[in-house]
């Protein structure tokens, strides 16, 4: 009888294996951290090797932790960070380069170049992305252009391309398989959303020979069976999607104007709009939500790159607390930010502004600026934020969501989740499976394999552990905003 589910979760700082009881029950979990590397300014890059090694531990451990699971695993979902590209020889399954991570922004010259040119209203018409170093056509090319002999090899055939996902899956097989899911696919710049297709202009355009491409399936799809000697015995890979779309799946977000807002590194909001590929025209991106049985369903997204890492950088760079959840304490110690503001563009601004030459800001200090104050603008910026998405998106669709459904690891702070819930005037629900990524690829796999019929057994799994209503006055909320948006425009003026 087969009644277990094993997600790999491989993500920016940590890789994790995961097993799932079939109603959705965390029976264990192993993780490992994963090093970032910063080897130029602007350059993140991780070791392609320790991503797949550190899987392949974690999920050696909870299997062979759990007697019996072998027999009980019904297949395998992966779910990954996006974007992050891996290039690597088919003949020996070596990289050629670091895998470079989607935070990496060495290519932003290439990006403006063809803004400048033009490319972006074509590329955004096929791909619903805007032109940024973010995704990974340009990091491709810069592989193939910087790596000696890269180019000429993958002229020749000998080369391989893949996002996370289809890295893992090649290792996992033997190398016998080079596929990606539709989700992971939609995030390279060179797959056309409403073709289904990898887009020959698009490949001209950034000079990628196609030979290098995987075959895009279902996120739902029979990928392959597992090498026998890496895990024990072989399984199948029933499920892929990128981690922001494996949420939105774990979230039972099924119906158009349904949202997911996911507050980790950083934070990644979908609202899903149903089978039509309608484009943003407020700055937000147009994504494959998911795909099933041939069929697409599309995505608004906003795409926030600095979130939970403001957290870690007051706790690692200030040294204001030890641990990310004392920062709530510290933030209730005062009734509010006494008029500070904290800008997080650590690395730019994302969505609506994308503004890659934009840095972190905190205005409006006075001398009763204390650590709390700091740390409470700080925690009010994911709202604020979440806000400035939110609007983007009603813009765009004419609809604000009912409810918003929220994870990742900032929901553990009640601080934040209640002042969300009252920036957006909106209700945030949080679920009872907090680990909604893997649950998700999880749940692909469950699909895959019989064990869930449809999506609504998806859905009939989906419970609220406890739910934010909103509170505050519409004048404190309309004021509080517009002080923010006055610390955001000074933060883009400063910095052009
Ligand atoms: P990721 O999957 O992107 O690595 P997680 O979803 O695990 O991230 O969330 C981790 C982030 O959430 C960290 O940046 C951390 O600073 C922040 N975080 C975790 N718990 C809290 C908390 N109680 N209060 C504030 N921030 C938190």
């Amino acid at each position: 009888m087969n009644h277990m589910l094993l997600a790999i979760d491989q993500g920016t700082t940590s890789s994790r294996a995961i097993l799932f009881s079939i109603d959705g029950r965390i029976i264990d979990i192993r993780q490992k951290e994963l090093t970032l590397r910063y080897p130029q300014n602007g350059w993140v890059e991780q070791d392609a090797n320790d991503i797949w090694q550190d899987c392949l531990w974690a999920a050696r451990q909870v299997i062979t932790g759990h007697p019996g699971s072998e027999k009980a695993i019904a297949g395998i979902g992966i779910t990954n960070q996006r974007e992050t590209t891996i290039v690597w020889n088919r003949h020996t399954g070596e990289p050629v380069y670091n895998a470079i991570v989607w935070q990496d922004r060495r290519t932003a010259a290439q990006c403006a170049a063809l803004k400048q040119q033009g490319h972006e209203t074509a590329i955004a018409a096929k791909t619903g992305l805007l032109l940024d170093p973010y995704f990974s056509a340009t990091k491709i090319a810069w592989i193939l252009d910087n790596v000696e002999g890269a180019r000429h090899a993958a002229k020749r055939g000998d080369l391989a391309f893949g996002t996370v996902d289809c890295f893992l899956l090649w290792k996992l097989t033997g190398g016998r398989v080079h596929a990606t899911d539709a989700t992971n696919a939609s995030r390279t710049m060179l797959f056309n959303i409403k073709t289904q297709s990898w887009d020959d202009d698009l490949l001209a355009l950034f000079n990628i020979p196609r030979g290098l491409l995987p075959d895009v399936h279902d996120n739902v799809h029979n990928f392959g069976q597992s090498a026998a000697d890496l895990l024990g015995k072989s399984y199948t890979i029933g499920g892929m999607a990128g981690d922001q779309q494996a949420a939105l799946i774990g979230q039972a977000c099924f119906e158009p104007g349904m949202v997911k807002s996911t507050y980790g590194t950083g934070c990644f909001a979908l609202m899903n709009i149903g089978r039509d590929c309608r484009l943003s025209q407020s700055r937000l991106l147009t994504t494959q939500a998911y795909r099933f049985q041939g069929q697409s369903h599309y995505a608004i997204e906003g795409s926030i790159f600095v979130a939970g890492a403001a957290i870690q950088w007051l706790r690692d760079g200030l040294c204001l607390f030890t641990q990310a959840a004392q920062s709530e304490d510290l933030a209730r110690k005062v009734a509010d930010s006494n008029g500070v503001y904290f800008v997080p563009a650590f690395t730019g601004l994302g969505a609506p502004y994308w503004n890659p030459h934009a840095r972190a800001a905190i205005l409006g200090l006075t001398r009763e600026s204390t650590a709390a104050h700091i740390t409470r603008a700080a925690l009010e910026a994911q709202a604020y934020q979440t806000r400035d998405l939110m609007d983007a998106m009603e813009a765009d669709t004419g609809t604000r969501p009912e409810i918003i459904r929220a994870d990742g690891g900032l929901v553990h702070n009640g601080f934040v989740c209640q002042f969300i819930a009252d920036m957006l005037d909106t209700p945030l629900d949080i679920p009872q499976i907090t680990e909604t990524t893997a649950w998700g690829a999880a749940c692909l796999a469950g699909l895959q394999s019989g064990i869930y019929q449809g999506l609504e057994d998806i859905t009939a799994r989906w419970q609220h552990a406890r739910r934010y209503t909103p509170t505050m006055p519409a004048d404190r909320r309309e004021q509080l905003y517009r002080g923010w948006q006055t610390a955001i425009r000074s933060v883009i003026a400063g910095n052009h």
